[in-house]
């Protein structure tokens, strides 16, 4: 039929995380400094403890910035540089080398593990369970700053969320930040479906509905955390991780 647009059964949720499925932000520590040098000694156990002390002084500084804009929100607009740069730019400054593989090595490192800071928010891993129940595959798509997807395995596997997760990708691995389209086409090809065959599950407008919308996505926009949006161009909008299960089941139903 002219001008009837038959939407074709979905595949794959691309999964926001910060907003979506945890809180916005979490708190900095005072013992962040102690658990970023234990962790970094340990992926350069080639350095005597003053290079380490050093080295990780040089990093924690040059991205105090960064950390505080986090602690207040994961979609921060303070403009600092890449984790990578930072990172290469400590090591040359400590003398060392700083090749691709050192670098990720100590990116890494610098992600201190979330599950003792924060819980999924309510609903997420249900979320997830139903997604899969669906037949969908859960493909995570993040925005974030030291984290790769090696790193986010570990967290999600210490929060339990990981056996309901099928891909991840972050905008480290992307090499660009949403709402740049490189993410959500990295997570679309890791989840092996078409954009026709993705929603996009996410807490903000412009990183998340509005690049699923220009790629032919579906989106659900979700504000478990965040106040009730004025308004959205999503498919759906969801107050609550339920809610958007519901959501998505009926738009299954519809397709
Ligand atoms: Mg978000």
């Amino acid at each position: 039929m002219i001008g009837t647009r038959v939407n074709l059964p979905l595949e794959v949720a691309l999964i926001d995380v910060g907003g979506t499925l945890w809180p916005n932000s979490w708190p900095l520590r005072q013992t962040d400094g102690d658990g970023r040098h234990r962790r970094v000694a340990s992926a350069m156990r080639n350095l005597t403890p003053a290079a380490v002390e050093a080295l990780v002084a040089d990093l924690i500084q040059s991205s105090r910035i960064g950390d505080a804009a986090r602690s207040v929100n994961t979609e921060h607009t303070v403009k600092i540089p890449p984790a990578e740069v930072i990172v290469a730019t400590s090591l040359s400054r400590q003398g060392l080398p700083s090749d691709a593989e050192t670098v990720g090595r100590i990116r890494r490192a610098m992600a201190l593990p979330v599950a003792d800071r924060l819980k999924p928010l309510p609903g997420a891993v249900e979320l997830l369970a139903n997604i899969h129940a669906l037949g969908l595959r859960n493909v995570i798509a993040s925005n974030t700053y030291w984290r790769d997807a090696q790193s986010y395995w570990e967290d999600f596997r210490l929060l339990g969320m990981a056996d309901h997760v099928d891909a991840i990708v972050t905008s480290v691995d992307a090499g660009h930040l949403k709402p740049h389209p490189a993410v959500f086409e990295m997570a679309m090809r890791a989840g092996g479906a078409p954009a026709d065959r993705c929603v996009v599950i996410g807490n903000k407008e412009t990183n998340d509905i509005e690049p699923a919308l220009a790629l032919g996505m579906r989106a659900i926009l979700v504000h478990p955390d965040d106040p009730t949006p004025v308004s959205s161009r999503a498919h759906a909008v969801a107050p609550d991780l339920w809610a958007c299960a519901s959501v998505l089941k009926a738009m299954l139903a519809a397709s």
